[in-house]
């Protein structure tokens, strides 16, 4: 849920367009951004970084099964060597970790990243661990298989670019090593063709990863954008009536439930038809900002929030706020104007001044009822003479 403090800057969703007018050809946000969309991003991936690990799980067990055929191969029941230790602990250390991991990442709901990084990268060195000991067995093994497996790292496993390439360098290093190093059966020249070709699949998948990263935070900036725009008012950069009756239909809710009090003010200036006409809309405007900022300038708690309901009428909704302390609270957002001294030659008072209709949540009682009585207690505000509170 948001909060309504965020909604206190004048100008909406102007952090998200600002970002995306600045551009991030290094795959970063500014801090505050970035961590939301780091937070967004291993939401998002979770189900499909599941299915890459159950799909691995199954692949893996496939091989996992085509071992016991090779043992039966080699004869070698009965007769391991360290080389096979060493596969058959990779291969089924991988597995252990590939099946606990799918089941962990799909259930859990923490940052499964370092997971995720984890299991791919242990993956990828079991691949060409059990490869090049399978050739020194004299038996086929597919090691070509592990430029696939370099590219599988800019699948959507919850990784970032960064986090991504630097697994898939890893992968790419070990099988190099294993393949140069340990691989006792091929020659030097098939070898060191499989390590070029292990070494040129990571900037060919690499610039995939970063065009689906940088579209992907593209949408994610303009996805926020747009969400801003649509639950805030242009004008006052207050929230508007959607977001509003979406915010405290839930503390409403969360109110009743706690026993906690809720006030509501329904504020409408006073004589803003004459203001208009004696000053002009752009200095009505300018007015109905001022107002705005002065009706948002006390808000504590998460679920207080100030609202422009349309027109020149706002509405301020104080959570835990019992009548008396909702009542000081009032009173002074009603001195913050006055404060203003916004000339009004049309207004009885010289000045521009408020009007407020008040109530308090009753039990149980829905938000859109307490709006109700708040706006017959605001009627009765205006026809007593104006600039005053009423409550209902
Ligand atoms: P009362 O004291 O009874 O509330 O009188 P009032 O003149 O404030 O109320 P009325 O409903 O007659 O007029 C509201 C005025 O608010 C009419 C309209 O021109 C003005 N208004 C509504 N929205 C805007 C806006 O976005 N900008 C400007 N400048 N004026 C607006
Ligand atoms: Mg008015
Ligand atoms: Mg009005």
């Amino acid at each position: 849920m948001f909060q309504s403090n965020e909604f206190n800057s004048s100008k909406p969703g102007d952090r998200y367009a600002d970002q995306l007018r600045r551009g991030f050809r290094n795959l970063r946000f500014e801090p505050e951004i970035e961590s939301e969309y780091r937070r967004k991003l291993i939401e998002t991936e979770r189900l499909p970084a599941a299915i890459c690990a159950i799909v691995g799980a199954c692949v893996w067990s496939a091989f996992a099964l085509l071992d016991f055929h090779r043992l039966s191969v080699l004869a070698a029941w009965g007769n391991f060597d360290a080389q096979i230790w060493l596969w058959l602990g990779a291969r089924w250390s991988a597995l252990a970790l590939l099946a606990v991991g799918a089941v962990a990442i799909r259930k859990g709901r923490g940052d499964y990243t370092g997971l995720s990084w984890t299991m791919y990268t242990a993956m990828g060195a079991a691949i060409a661990v059990t490869a090049v000991v399978v050739h020194n067995k004299g038996l086929f093994a597919a090691d070509s298989a592990q430029i696939v497996v370099v590219m599988a790292a800019f699948l959507p496993l919850g990784l970032t670019f960064r986090r991504a390439l630097a697994a898939a360098l890893v992968v790419a290093l070990v099988s190099a090593i294993a393949l140069l190093v340990f691989d006792t059966r091929h020659e030097l020249e098939h070898r060191a063709q499989i390590v070029a070709m292990l070494l040129m699949a990571v900037p060919v998948a690499a610039m995939g990863g970063y065009l689906r990263e940088h579209s992907q935070r593209r949408q994610f900036l303009l996805t926020a954008i747009l969400d801003r725009q649509a639950h805030t008012d242009p004008l006052t950069g207050l929230a508007n009536r959607r977001s509003l009756f979406m915010h405290a239909e839930r503390a409403a809710h969360l109110a009743a439930k706690r026993g906690t009090a809720v006030a509501l003010a329904i504020v409408d200036i006073d004589h803003f038809k004459r203001f208009n006409d004696s000053y002009g809309h752009g200095a009505g405007d300018l007015a109905l900002q001022q107002v705005a900022h002065a009706l948002s300038a006390d808000l504590h708690h998460p679920f207080d929030i100030a609202a422009r309901l349309g027109g020149e009428e706002f509405c301020v909704l104080l959570y835990g706020a019992t009548p008396e302390v909702a009542q000081v609270r009032f009173d002074n957002l009603l001195d913050r104007t006055r404060r203003l001294a916004i000339p009004h030659a049309a207004s009885p008072d010289g000045f521009l001044t408020l009007s407020i209709g008040a109530a308090t949540l009753a039990r149980g009682e829905r938000f859109n009822t307490l709006v109700t009585r708040a706006d017959a207690a605001l009627y009765r505000a205006k026809h007593e003479g104006r600039d005053r509170i009423c409550w209902a």
